[in-house]
């Protein structure tokens, strides 16, 4: 019984009574602990938080601590499930702490957890409650969910700019605003392939080989607005609802078969929280349409590179797709796939979900290292050439996780439509078309 020089004393709730070294426990006595200990601790922030609509599992956590090896984030700080619900347990109030922004939705804390404390359902009840009490939130996001608001785009720009990257496509891509009519496909390019630099040059490659494969599809150019899953995740649930009513409505003016789309976020959205309100589309990552016809693309230059490829948390183990992507990049002749330590279910976060990709000062501030950095080291320890993604967030952040880890010279960040555009003689196979 002594352990450590301390005694460990049954809780009587079951027996009258219990005797310990010649000592009698009553009932009583345990009542007496249960009061001082609760006096110890005003434990009210984790009941209240745990009275929120989808954040009760909070209180199911028994400190098993299987959470904490997983944790993206408390592998760069002092963060995770367990430290969250201990906090709470303590007295301290999560709606006015760090920790409250500090989750990316990765979800595998989820996967591994025995008692399924669900912090992808946790975390934005949280933060919603704490927008509605109007306690502070981090000035980055606030001003992308302004932008996101105001435009339907997080990155504030003008809905009449989201097609200009099919302009350096170099293949005809149809807008359906211009040329209505039904198609197979509706590509829904989404914020960072619309807005984004790099992320142009993805949905040129993407464009490129769409035109080689003879699939129909059109685009909702400035219709278009985004699906918001990062929004709602970061706790602007309200702001979501709006979105998806606006989206719902321009989808149902247009007559196409399923949606093709390059971001696991959007992606999600479409797949697992539309339904639940009732609006059920069939949608495909941008890999999964792909992926099963490979064997048709002509494939005239080969890389001779070694590749690793990062699993995007919303297509992997949120959605369970981690092979359409592989299939993909193992069908360019001379490239040459390794693993990183962490992959597929176990993927290593890049920061950017849950609302992440707009909270990287605040994420800065409160852990050792960025997540994208810390991804870009074990990507460059693999010794390939280049770190291969398939979520239009990360291109910019491993690029710039890269310049921050000193590996940029050695390590380029790809996304794998660029990769199946470069084996397929890139841009100049259509000069003209
Ligand atoms: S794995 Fe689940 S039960 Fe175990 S410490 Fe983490 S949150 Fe708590
Ligand atoms: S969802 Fe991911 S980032 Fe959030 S607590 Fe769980 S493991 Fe950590």
């Amino acid at each position: 019984m002594p352990v450590g020089g301390y005694k460990l004393l049954p809780i009587v709730h079951e027996v009258a009574s219990a005797t310990v070294d010649g000592v009698e426990l009553t009932a009583d006595w345990n009542r007496q602990f249960e009061t001082r200990v609760i006096e110890d601790y005003d434990s009210s922030p984790l009941f209240d938080l745990a009275a929120l609509s989808e954040a009760e599992s909070i209180e199911w956590c028994y400190g098993c601590g299987r959470c904490v090896p997983v944790c993206p984030v408390d592998l760069v700080g002092e963060y995770g499930p367990r430290k969250v619900h201990r906090k709470l347990q303590m007295g301290i109030d999560l709606l006015e702490d760090p920790d409250l922004w500090l989750c990316t939705t990765c979800g595998n804390c989820l996967r591994v957890c025995p008692k399924q404390v669900d912090m992808i359902k946790i975390m934005p009840a949280a933060r919603e409650a704490a927008m509605t009490a109007g306690k502070e939130v981090p000035a980055e996001l606030q001003g992308v969910l302004e932008a996101t608001f105001k435009y339907g785009n997080a990155l504030g720009q003008s809905p009449r700019r989201r097609s200009a990257w099919t302009k350096g496509a170099g293949v005809p891509v149809r807008d359906l605003t211009k040329e209505p009519g039904p198609v197979d496909y509706l590509f829904y390019v989404e914020d960072y392939w619309s807005y984004h630099p790099r992320g142009h040059q993805a949905a040129q490659a993407f464009a490129r080989i769409l035109h080689q494969l003879g699939i129909d599809y059109g685009i909702l150019g400035h219709e278009e607005r985004t699906l918001g899953d990062s929004q709602r995740l970061a706790g602007e649930k309200g702001l979501f609802e709006m979105l998806m009513e606006q989206v719902v409505e321009t989808l149902d003016r247009h007559e196409f078969g399923a949606i093709v789309t390059p971001d696991p976020h959007g992606f999600n959205a479409l797949a697992t929280v539309y339904p639940k309100y009732g609006h059920t589309f069939e949608v495909l990552h941008y890999t999964q349409l792909l992926a099963p016809r490979v064997s048709e693309l002509t494939f005239t230059t080969p890389l001779d590179v070694k590749v690793t490829f990062h699993d995007p948390c919303y297509l992997g183990r949120h959605n369970g797709e981690y092979d359409a992507p592989r299939r993909l990049l193992e069908a360019i002749p001379g490239l040459e796939l390794i693993e990183m330590m962490r992959c597929r279910e176990n993927g290593y976060c890049c920061g950017g979900g849950g609302g992440g990709m707009w909270l990287d000062g605040h994420t800065q501030s409160h852990t050792s290292e960025r997540l994208s950095v810390r991804r870009v080291k074990e990507a460059a320890e693999t010794g390939a050439d280049v770190l291969a993604v398939c979520c239009p967030y990360e291109v910019s952040r491993f690029e710039d996780g890269a310049k921050a880890a000193g590996v940029d010279d050695r390590l380029r960040v790809l996304d794998i439509a660029e990769l199946l555009d470069m084996a397929l003689g890139g841009p100049d196979r259509v000069a003209g078309a």
